[in-house]
């Protein structure tokens, strides 16, 4: 029996890749910074097929063992034709066979998908949305996204791109945003723009994002309320999302979500205040449970799914 997965996590900063066993664990895994290929496809595949064979040769783990591939990538995907559509924070990246060339490249059955369909699918099997009907995961990070679970099943829309949350106007004007629009939710919580502010506002250009927890972490006065202007952000676009679909779970996942602690009380209060007593009575807003891991795992759910 074909006990592995491979799940390929491509995000706007590096690429993950790892081995995922036949419950659900990542065993071993490798890491590409997205900056070295992005201008190049082949050899961005090139470069996934060989960090493929180095992870596969380290753990003696052979393609004859390996179920299929799994990649989620951070944009408009359509996995039925296996096309990459359009990818807002990978520049050059439009109407690409990818199914097709990492598939040739790697020998190995491939499905691609959207890289927060797959995180909710990773979570809805094994993290904080297990046994839930109606759930809305988004994950904040460099890209702002949300996967639908409507009725039991993953809600993809007619063309296979809805859950483009991050791209949802906030403001009638507001800054132009890489997908074309402008005043999107991204633009505002994104971590592109929130290090910009960052390093505005503590007048350091090299600051991260891990710096300002730190601060928040000390009662820097300035970085709680940093953190606050996310979580407002971000509760107004929830309340929307409640309104809209009456959910009863909402996680958060995504790097920025580590600084939930500063995150959730706003969040929670703004949804009190602003959102339609019904719904609201009835969700729950949790953070994911599997980390930098929900879209290794995701994708592993995803080959088993469509090797059945
Ligand atoms: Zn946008």
């Amino acid at each position: 029996m074909k006990k592995y997965t491979l799940g390929i996590d491509v995000g706007g900063t590096n690429i993950k890749l790892g081995l995922v066993s036949s419950v659900g664990k990542v065993v071993s895994r490798t890491c590409l910074d997205t900056s070295s290929f992005k201008s190049n496809k082949n050899k961005f595949i090139q470069g996934i097929a060989l960090a493929a064979d180095e992870l596969m040769e380290e753990t003696k783990i052979n393609r004859k063992d390996i179920l299929g591939v799994g990649v989620g990538l951070p944009g408009l995907v359509d996995p039925v034709k296996g096309v990459v559509n359009f990818l807002p924070n990978i520049s050059g990246w439009k109407n690409i066979p990818f199914k097709k060339l990492l598939q040739d490249e790697l020998k190995i059955p491939t499905v691609i998908d959207n890289d927060v369909n797959l995180v909710t699918l990773g979570e809805w099997q094994f993290g904080a949305g297990k046994g839930y009907k109606n759930f809305v995961c988004i994950t904040l990070g460099t890209g702002v996204g949300s996967g639908l679970v409507l009725n039991n099943d993953l809600y993809r829309g007619e063309g296979n791109v809805a859950g483009e949350l991050g791209h949802i106007p906030i403001n009638e004007k507001g800054p132009k945003c890489s997908c074309g629009g402008w005043g999107c939710f991204e633009s505002y919580v994104g971590n592109q723009y929130l290090i910009e502010k960052g390093s505005k506002i503590f007048k350091n250009k090299n600051i991260q994002l891990e710096d300002v927890f730190n601060l928040a972490n000390h009662d820097n006065v300035r970085a709680v309320q940093f953190w606050d202007e996310v979580a407002t952000h971000t509760g107004n676009v929830l309340v929307g999302i409640i309104n809209l679909l009456n959910p009863r779970l909402i996680i958060i996942g995504g790097g920025v979500s580590n600084s939930y602690k500063y995150l959730g009380a706003t969040i929670n209060k703004i949804v009190k205040q602003r959102a339609m007593k019904i719904p609201a009575s009835m969700v729950k807003i949790v953070k994911a449970k599997l980390g930098d891991d929900a879209g290794l795992i995701g994708a592993h759910v995803l080959v088993k799914e469509r090797s059945r």
